[in-house]
């Protein structure tokens, strides 16, 4: 194996009902270090779907892939998000940006399982955006950017880890041409940067951008142009310090989650509101039983003693109604202890 991606014969079938659909069928395709390759069709051609193949989003139903030298089919879930981690940056239509962080902090994101430090991570980030421009839009959240600034901001968190390949599904799918562009002339410095990018599109203008072009139909590649020689690995810009994790980066890591609970908590006030009233409606109704309850079963054993269980009728003389008079005792004063008790 020699490229950085390498797919030998690959499809990918999905099944709906009794039916089973062929969305990808023996694709077979290597992209080189360091390329930039636009993958194009019409919609529904199943360009998504071997992106998240190539992504390791998704595996085939057959057939081998190898990313960075890895046979993906021999990783667990595990494994495989780190090695996505590690090498893949991933930028969609819909910029998928988390709308409670700001910018910085929905860049800083992705780094959170890396070995960074918070100051290192913060850094990085904010240099990556100062880098796309947006170096005044840091604590802006993402309801107050425009659409390419998202994107761009969706551009910096696919290289926070220092991926070396960069992931593109119709990147300027959301876009009037202007912003398309800057997004277009991003991606293509990133791919002069020594960067490996792979894009998505259905516009051949963009897709005329990129060294190579390959055309999926019908589920089948349908026309691969010329790909060049392999190239040396060149390294990316920002790189990832790779180290063992250790407790302290552990309990970091805690923390960045619970104040990500916070925050996500502190931006859906209402939301938190209902379920903590749902949760006080919940416990008071088991509370309110569990008393109600006891109430009655304390009631209920009351009026049972009230009527007989601890009552002792002392009748004068013998021979009280005579109905059974040798199974009547006379009261002496032996009984008196008794009595008391
Ligand atoms: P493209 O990105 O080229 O527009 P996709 O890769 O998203 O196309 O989808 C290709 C085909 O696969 C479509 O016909 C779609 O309906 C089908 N498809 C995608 N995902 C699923 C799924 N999870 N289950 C069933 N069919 C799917
Ligand atoms: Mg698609």
């Amino acid at each position: 194996m020699s490229a950085l991606l390498e797919l030998s014969n690959i499809g990918r079938n999905y099944r709906t009902g009794e039916q089973q659909v062929k969305v990808l069928k023996n694709i077979s395709l290597t992209i080189n270090t360091g390329e930039m390759v636009a993958i194009v069709g019409v919609s529904g051609s199943g360009k998504s779907t071997l992106m998240n193949i190539l992504g390791c989003l998704d595996k085939p139903s057959y057939g081998e892939y190898y990313l960075a030298w890895q046979n993906i089919a021999e990783l667990d879930d595990g494994q495989l998000s780190v090695l996505r981690r590690e090498y893949c940056g991933f930028i969609f239509q819909c910029y998928h940006l988390l709308p409670y962080l700001t910018a910085e902090q929905n860049v800083e994101i992705l780094a959170i399982y890396t070995s960074t430090c918070q100051q290192e991570r913060r850094k990085r980030a904010i240099g990556l955006l100062a880098r796309l421009g947006l170096s005044d839009r840091i604590k802006y959240y993402p309801t107050q950017l425009s659409g390419g600034q998202q994107q761009r901001v969706s551009i910096a968190r696919a290289l926070i880890n220092g991926g070396q390949i960069i992931l593109a599904d119709e990147p300027t799918g959301a876009f009037d041409s202007h912003s398309g562009d800057e997004v277009t002339a991003i991606l293509k410095q990133l791919y002069q940067e020594g960067y490996t990018v792979i894009l998505v599109t259905h516009n051949m203008q963009i897709a005329a951008q990129a060294e190579r072009i390959i055309e999926i139909k019908n589920s089948e590649i349908i026309h691969h142009s010329v790909q060049r020689k392999p190239t040396k690995i060149l390294p990316p810009i920002f790189s990832a310090k790779k180290q063992q994790i250790s407790m302290t980066q552990r309990l970091n890591q805690f923390r960045e989650e619970l104040l990500m609970a916070w925050r996500a908590i502190l931006i859906n006030k209402m939301r938190t509101l209902l379920t903590m009233l749902g949760i006080n409606i919940g416990i008071a109704s088991v509370v309110s039983i569990l008393v109600i309850g006891n109430a009655s079963k304390r009631s209920v054993l009351a009026d049972i003693q009230s009527i007989a269980t601890n009552t002792i009728t002392v009748f004068p003389g013998k021979g009280f109604s005579d109905v059974s008079p040798e199974d009547r005792r006379a009261l002496t004063i032996n009984y008196v202890d008794g009595l008391q008790k």
